[in-house]
C-alpha cells in the first residue's frame, strides 16, 4: 500500500463512544473540557451522544446505538475522511455483544491512522495537547494511486 499525507482540519471532527460501565466517565470528561469540546463538531453513538447532549448541553451529531450499527457508522466516517479523531472509553471488563464492530472500529482508526483516545489518561493527553486545535499533517493509504497501478 502507498501513502499521502493529508490536512486534518483545526476545527476537527470529534467521534465520543462508550460502553455502558464508562458512559459517566466520559460525561464527566465531556463536561471538563465542554470549551474546548465545543470548537470542534462532535459526533457520538446514539446513547452516549444522548447523555453527554442532555447532561452537558453540548450539540452533537448523534448516530444510532453501537451495538445497532452506531460503532460500524463510525467506522464509515473514519473511511470517508470525516472524523478526524476518535474518544472511545470501551469497557476492558465486561464482554460486549457487538465486540466485532468495536474491534472493527478500532481497526479502521488504526488503518486511517487517525488520533484514537481509549481511556481518560489518553483522552487528557490528546485534548491537551498544543496542536489540538491547529491544524497537522497525517498519512493515510493512498487507495486511488493503488488501484491505477493495479488496473
Ligand atoms: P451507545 O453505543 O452509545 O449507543 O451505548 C456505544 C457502544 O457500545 O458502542
Amino acid at each position: 500500500m502507498q501513502y499521502k499525507i493529508i490536512s486534518s482540519p483545526a476545527k476537527k471532527a470529534i467521534a465520543l463512544v462508550a460502553h455502558d460501565n464508562m458512559k459517566a466517565n466520559l460525561i464527566a470528561w465531556c463536561q471538563q473540557y465542554k470549551t474546548q469540546l465545543q470548537q470542534h463538531v462532535l459526533y457520538a453513538t446514539g446513547t452516549t451522544g444522548s447523555l453527554i447532549a442532555k447532561k452537558t448541553s453540548l450539540s452533537l451529531r448523534t448516530l444510532i446505538s453501537g451495538p445497532l450499527g452506531g460503532d460500524q457508522q463510525i467506522g464509515a466516517l473514519i473511511t470517508e475522511q470525516k472524523i478526524d479523531m476518535l474518544i472511545f472509553f470501551w469497557d476492558p471488563l465486561e464482554a460486549q455483544p457487538h465486540d466485532p464492530d468495536v474491534k472493527a472500529l478500532l481497526r479502521l482508526a488504526a488503518v486511517w491512522n487517525i488520533p484514537v483516545a481509549c481511556n481518560q489518561a489518553s483522552a487528557d493527553l490528546l485534548i491537551n495537547s498544543s496542536i489540538f486545535n491547529q491544524s497537522y499533517q497525517r498519512s493515510i493509504p493512498d487507495y486511488a494511486n493503488y488501484i491505477a497501478e493495479r488496473t
